[in-house]
């Protein structure tokens, strides 16, 4: 969302885009707008999935206002457990198509042409947020504000953990079976 309303140079993405780039979190009101407007739309009426949000405490409370109006109730949440050393490999290895963006890692996922994107041959770039000392500052943002979401949801009862060590596949599969069930 964030880089969606970046490049379409929205007053929420311009907002946005002193923060992204820094490594910082980007601040609730800015969030909560993109986040409110998007679930709006009618392709969110059967349900969504929020990908990085919400990322502190007064954002969980303000999104279980939110939903306390909709017709979604609660929502699950999923938590990939993985290894910090798996996680920077994961990060500092991505590689984005400047053309489709479809998304490689130079370790694990690299394209065949080294640079080169396999499906249209767009040029493969590193994001900022995916270079190292930004890295470094987003995983020590997550500790201090992010993480104590875990027991916050594990509290209320809607988390559902997942081991997120392992092929793609692998995850993708534990992914679906957690979304079977209740948490
Ligand atoms: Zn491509």
């Amino acid at each position: 969302m964030f880089r969606d309303h970046m490049s379409r140079n929205t007053p929420l993405g311009e907002q946005a885009r002193r923060f992204v780039q820094s490594g910082g979190l980007v601040p609730d009101e800015v969030v909560l707008g993109m986040v409110g407007e998007r679930i709006s739309r009618p392709d969110c009426q059967g349900g969504f999935v929020l990908d990085g949000f919400p990322r502190t405490q007064p954002q969980a409370e303000a999104l279980a206002e939110t939903l306390r109006d909709r017709p979604w109730g609660q929502p699950m949440v999923v938590y990939f457990a993985v290894d910090a050393d798996q996680l920077l490999r994961r990060l500092t290895g991505r590689r984005t198509c400047k053309v489709g963006g479809e998304i490689y890692n130079i370790y694990d996922c690299p394209p065949k042409v080294p640079g080169r994107c396999d499906h249209d041959g767009g040029e493969l770039f590193q994001r900022p947020d995916d270079r190292e000392d930004v890295i470094r500052e987003r995983l020590s943002a997550y500790d201090a504000q992010t993480r104590p979401l875990v027991d916050y949801y594990r509290a209320r009862g809607l988390l559902a953990e997942v081991n997120a060590m392992g092929s793609q596949a692998e995850v993708t599969e534990r992914v679906v079976q957690v979304l079977g069930r209740t948490p």
